[in-house]
């Protein structure tokens, strides 16, 4: 593992300001990174002293009885479940067909906020698209390897994308299939025939 997420996206990541999807991804690759787990912490430490340097305001007088008061018959949270980070805890859905030699399998379809998350899973050799995006893409190899116009990733790795990026990714001859956690926001923009026929097929 070498290409790890950029400071300012672990930094986003721990001020909540990711979309929810893309904090999926990130957590995913933490799990096996010590490296940014560490940045991660840093970065959540700093947040908690700038918060702790601010001056206190003013509360109105009954903002703890209205606070009890909204507690009161109040539904207690479920404990939060443990996010999946492996392969095998993200792909329990179905692998769909999406030309030859590709499969996605959608795990979260584009919500509010405008992001979904797929895993791709590409055969060794094959060739996406060319393509670029509207928005925003974080990808995490969970198995083979791939390479684009922004070096090569292997398992572990995170490759990112922003609207100035236009790759064309290819699963490289590693014997295996090539299979990514991605979380995309915005619209894919399409160049080949290829890529406008798969667009509305899975609506990325
Ligand atoms: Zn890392």
């Amino acid at each position: 593992m070498t290409r790890h997420p950029s400071e300012a996206t672990l930094l986003a990541h721990a001020a909540g300001h990711l979309p929810p999807t893309h904090s999926v991804v990130l957590r995913a690759h933490m799990a096996q990174c010590p490296h940014c787990r560490a940045q991660a912490t840093l970065a959540r430490e700093a947040g908690g002293a700038l918060l702790a340097e601010l001056a206190p305001a003013a509360m109105a007088p009954d903002a703890l009885a209205r606070a009890f008061a909204g507690l009161d018959g109040a539904t207690p949270l479920p404990p939060p479940r443990p996010a999946p980070r492996t392969l095998a805890e993200l792909a329990t859905g179905r692998w769909w067909w999406i030309a030859p030699g590709m499969r996605l399998m959608p795990l979260q379809r584009r919500g509010t906020d405008d992001a979904r998350l797929d895993l791709i899973r590409v055969a060794p050799g094959m060739k996406l698209p060319a393509h670029g995006h509207t928005g925003t893409e974080l990808t995490l190899v969970l198995q083979g390897a791939f390479g684009d116009e922004t070096g090569e990733y292997h398992a572990g790795d995170v490759a990112e994308g922003d609207p100035e990026l236009d790759h064309q990714p290819e699963a490289l001859p590693m014997g295996q299939d090539c299979i990514c956690l991605i979380s995309t926001t915005g619209r894919l923009r399409a160049h080949g025939w290829l890529a406008r026929l798969v667009q509305p097929l899975v609506g990325v």
